[in-house]
C-alpha cells in the first residue's frame, strides 16, 4: 500500500523527524478516511497521564481502516504499538517510534438472545458491556464494571477482578496479524493465566470477541450487583487520581499490595509520583509525575520488596519505550 501523495522525499524527512520536531501535516491513507499522524502526544491517550509522542498514531474506525494501517505500517517497515484505552500503559518521556495503533474507535456490540452471548469490537468499554448486560438481566459481567478498558485490552491482559475473568466467558475472539491472516481463536489458543495470554507481547489485533452470559435474572437484580461492585471497588481504590490500576501481579501465594504495604511503602513518593494510601498497589500520578518518576518508583519498590521478602514481584503494566535503568 502507498500514501495518497508520495513523493519519496517528503516521506523520508517525515520517517527521520528532527528531535523536538512535531509534524502537524497528516497522512492519508488511499481509499480510506483514515488519516496517520505524527508526534501525537500518547500522555493524554494513558490513564496514567504521562508519556512522550508516538512517531506515527492512527485511530481505525472499521476494520479495512485498520487493515490498511497494518499494511501501511508493513510497507514503511514500521514497528506497531497497540493501544486500547492505554489503562495498563507506561509509555516512555521519549514516546515511542514506529507506528501506534489505538483501536479505542472499533466500537459496535450485538447481543444475541438465542445464545445469550454478546460480540463487541476490539474499542467497546468493557464497563459499559457490563451495564449493558446488566440491563437486560444477563449475568457474567458484572465484575468487570470498574475496570476501564476496552474489550481488546481485556482479552489480551485477561482482565478480572472479584475471583472472575475474561478467561471465564470469553467463547472466541477475533485476531488480525500483521500480514492479513484474520483468525478465531478460543480461550484454550490464548494459553490463558493469571492476567496473561498469549498475544501479550505480539502484533496480532484483537478485532472483536464474543462472551457467554448467563440471561433470564431480574434485571433490577443484576444492576444492583453491578452497581455493589463498583461501590466496593471505589471504596478500597483510589479512582481520584491518574494511574494503571495494579501495577504488579499477584507473587502467589502474596497478594501485591500486602508486601508493599509491609515494606513501609504505603505514600512513599519519587517526583510526582507515589505510592497510593489506599492501597499500596497502586501508583497515583498527583500531578506532574512523568513516566520516568514511575518507572523509577516501580524499580524501587521491586528493589525494597525483593530485599525485605525475598520476593520478585513482576509489573502487570506494560512498560513500553526506553527508560533510563535505575
Ligand atoms: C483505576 C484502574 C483500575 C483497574 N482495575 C483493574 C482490575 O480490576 N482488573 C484488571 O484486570 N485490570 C484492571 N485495570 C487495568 C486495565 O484496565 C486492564 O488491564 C484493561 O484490560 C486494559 O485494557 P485497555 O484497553 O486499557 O488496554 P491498554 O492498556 O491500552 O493495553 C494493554 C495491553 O493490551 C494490548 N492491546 C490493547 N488493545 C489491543 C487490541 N485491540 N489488540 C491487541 N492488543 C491490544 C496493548 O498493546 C497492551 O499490551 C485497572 C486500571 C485502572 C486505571
Amino acid at each position: 500500500m502507498t500514501l495518497s501523495y508520495d513523493p519519496p522525499s517528503v516521506l523520508n524527512a517525515l520517517l527521520s523527524p528532527k528531535k523536538d520536531t512535531l509534524h502537524t501535516v497528516p497522512l492519508q491513507l488511499p481509499g480510506t478516511n483514515c488519516l496517520i499522524r505524527s508526534g501525537v502526544s500518547l500522555a493524554s491517550l494513558t490513564s496514567f497521564r504521562v508519556g512522550g509522542p508516538a512517531q506515527w498514531y492512527v485511530a481505525p474506525r472499521s476494520t479495512e481502516e485498520l487493515q490498511a494501517s497494518l499494511e501501511w505500517a508493513q510497507s514503511q517497515k514500521l514497528p506497531i504499538t497497540l493501544v486500547g484505552a492505554g489503562s495498563n500503559l507506561l509509555v516512555s518521556d521519549r514516546g515511542l517510534s514506529g507506528l501506534v495503533i489505538c483501536t479505542r474507535h472499533l466500537r459496535h456490540t450485538k447481543f444475541i438472545p438465542d445464545t445469550a452471548q454478546v460480540t463487541a469490537s476490539a474499542g467497546e468499554p468493557i464497563a459499559r458491556l457490563a451495564w449493558q448486560a446488566a440491563e437486560r438481566g444477563w449475568q457474567g459481567l458484572e465484575w468487570a464494571v470498574g475496570i476501564p478498558g476496552t474489550v481488546g485490552g481485556a482479552v489480551v491482559m485477561n482482565a478480572g477482578a472479584h475471583k472472575q475473568c475474561i478467561a471465564d466467558i470469553l467463547v472466541n475472539t477475533q485476531v488480525l496479524s500483521p500480514n492479513g491472516l484474520m483468525e478465531w481463536l478460543t480461550p484454550k489458543d490464548l494459553g490463558y493465566t493469571y492476567r496473561t495470554s498469549l498475544l501479550q507481547g505480539g502484533s496480532r489485533l484483537v478485532t472483536q470477541a464474543t462472551f457467554q452470559l448467563l440471561p433470564g435474572a431480574n434485571p433490577a437484580e443484576v444492576m444492583a450487583a453491578t452497581a455493589k461492585d463498583l461501590e466496593m471497588r471505589r471504596a478500597t481504590q483510589p479512582y481520584n487520581l491518574p494511574s494503571c490500576g495494579s501495577v504488579f501481579r499477584n507473587p502467589k501465594p502474596y497478594y501485591a499490595a500486602r508486601l508493599i504495604e509491609q515494606t513501609g511503602l504505603k505514600g512513599y513518593r519519587i517526583g510526582g509520583a507515589q505510592v497510593a494510601d489506599r492501597h499500596a498497589n497502586f501508583i497515583l500520578n498527583c500531578g506532574r509525575a512523568t513516566a520516568n518518576d514511575i518507572f523509577q518508583l516501580i524499580c524501587y519498590i521491586q528493589q525494597q520488596v525483593e530485599k525485605r521478602w525475598s520476593v520478585h514481584l513482576e509489573p502487570e503494566v506494560k512498560i513500553l519505550g526506553e527508560f533510563a535503568a535505575r
